[in-house]
């Protein structure tokens, strides 16, 4: 990764991806960027500033003056922006060329060539952020955006990037360095005899600032889940229609459904996107064959593969077979999900005589040997599902999806990576030191210590004091060309 001192080199890279495609783009960015280019490609008109101009790409060094239609590879689109309005700040030239890897690669060879350094991953935004055109979290925010593969975390990302979780703290740091300036004043007048801030004081506005911390850093619980998505384990007894539930959710056949127990052999995943929500269903099923006298290994096996799979999700899907009676392995599936976010659906409902209301507990009046109505103190809803009729599914969708988020409405900063929320819970457990000293009647001088490690812990959240090697490891993290 390029150390912060090399940011005079001018960078190139193909920003599209790897591969055939209707335009490809060559990016370069420094302070060489524009006359590389124009030793690159011949535009019809000048380049200027924003305005995207057409050029005709030679397979030849273009300061040559006699040129041949036969001598032309492509014609492109050439877009210059002059520095500091560019994405870098620094000038950046666009080249979007049809989209043939051999045209692309011959325009960057020839770019570094002329003197240009191939671009490090997430070089172009590093740069941005270097120059201070964006702060760490919005630089994250791009990553975000290019790794979005639901709309809900595209919108977020594009939020973040606008500096929404920036302007989140902003107000919060403002009250910190105050803060800090009034206790820093009270020190260097202490000897002049001048007022030193009040303990009372002191107390009321370090709480004042963790409220909006304590918010921010409880964001992160929904933020991730935006973010990264979570795993939804489907769990029951062999043949209760895990498969097919599992079915209905993706929409389509992606695992085998069949009516002999244990032809799931492995494990299926598939990831689905509800409300947004990137979320991983896993399958538990996994049994070899249907023959009878298997059956009872096959269930151990069910049931022990299932636990495994309960530990790993976040979320949890028991299906029980609403027309069976409930056996003591299911039995302890539902005490081993007992209070985690679980959903527990009774499947088969079109089998039974008089199907129960949506939402009813377990034990509820009806034709079904679901159980005996104990488990209605352990807080599970159980829901009514056919996999066969569709009946249900949409409820469990809905169901899955307020567990997935928590309930927790969607908020317009939330902190979506673990770096990010470590910095806000350093900054609030440096803040509880300081009201802690304060408290205890400490000299100023060690509660500022406090204080500035807060400040510095927020200050890291938007990049400002981040270590050069953590920086190039987030970076690195980026697509080239971006
Ligand atoms: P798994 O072993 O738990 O994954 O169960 P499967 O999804 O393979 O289903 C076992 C059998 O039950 C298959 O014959 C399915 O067609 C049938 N089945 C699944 N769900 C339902 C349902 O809601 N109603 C009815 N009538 N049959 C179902």
């Amino acid at each position: 990764m390029a150390a912060t001192d090399t940011t005079s080199d001018t960078i190139a890279a193909i920003s599209t991806p790897p591969g055939r495609g209707g335009i490809g783009i060559v990016r370069l960015s420094g302070l060489q960027a524009a006359s590389i280019a124009a030793q690159l490609v011949a535009p019809h008109q000048p380049l200027e500033h924003a305005r995207a101009r057409l050029a005709d790409v030679l397979d030849v060094d273009n300061s040559r003056t006699v040129r041949d239609e036969s001598m032309r590879i492509d014609e492109a689109v050439v877009t210059f922006f002059a520095a500091p309005n560019s994405y870098t700040a620094e000038d950046v030239v666009e080249i979007a060329a049809h989209g043939s890897p051999v045209v692309l690669e011959f325009l960057l060879r020839r770019a570094l060539e002329l003197g240009a350094r191939l671009a490090e991953p997430g070089e172009f935004t590093q740069r941005a952020f270097l120059s201070g055109r964006l702060d760490l979290t919005q630089a994250e925010a791009v990553r975000d955006l290019i790794d979005a593969q639901t709309l809900t975390q595209a919108r977020q990302a594009a939020s973040q990037m606008g500096g929404a979780l920036s302007r989140r703290v902003a107000p919060v740091k403002q009250e910190l360095v105050e803060l800090i300036a009034l206790l820093e004043a009270g020190i260097d007048f202490a000897e002049d005899d001048l007022d030193v801030t009040p303990q009372a004081e002191i107390a009321r506005r370090i709480d004042e600032l963790k409220p909006p911390l304590t918010a921010l850093e409880a964001s992160f619980a929904r933020g991730r889940i935006v973010h990264d998505g979570l795993t939804l384990a489907i769990v029951g007894r062999p043949n209760v229609g895990k498969s097919s539930l599992f079915n209905r959710l993706v929409e389509r056949d992606r695992a085998i459904v069949t009516a002999t127990p244990g032809t799931t052999r492995d494990t299926v995943t598939e990831r689905i996107s509800l409300g947004g929500i990137p979320i991983e269903l896993v399958d538990t099923a996994g049994f070899r064959e249907g023959a009878r006298e298997l059956l009872e290994e096959a269930e151990q096996l069910g049931i022990r593969r299932s636990h495994e799979a309960l530990a790993d999700a976040a979320l949890v899907l028991v299906v029980l077979d609403a027309t069976q009676p409930r056996n003591d392995e299911e039995s302890r599936l539902l005490s081993a999900v007992e209070g985690r976010p679980a959903i527990v659906a009774a499947n088969k409902s079109d089998l039974l005589e008089k199907p129960f209301s949506s939402g009813s507990e377990l034990g509820a009046p009806g034709p079904s040997h679901l159980g005996t109505g104990e488990a209605a103190s352990d807080g599970l809803t159980f829901l009514p599902t056919s996999a066969l009729t569709g009946e249900g599914i949409a409820e469990l969708r809905e169901k899955i999806l307020s567990l997935a988020s928590g309930g927790a409405a969607a908020e317009p900063a939330m902190l979506t990576n673990l770096r990010q929320h470590q910095a806000v819970a350093t900054s609030l457990s440096a803040l509880a030191d300081a009201a802690k000293a304060n408290a205890g009647g400490i000299p100023h001088e060690m509660i500022l210590l406090d204080l500035y490690r807060a400040l510095w812990a927020l200050d890291s959240l938007t990049g400002q004091t981040t270590p050069d090697d953590i920086l190039n490891l987030i970076f690195s993290t980026f697509c080239i060309g971006k």
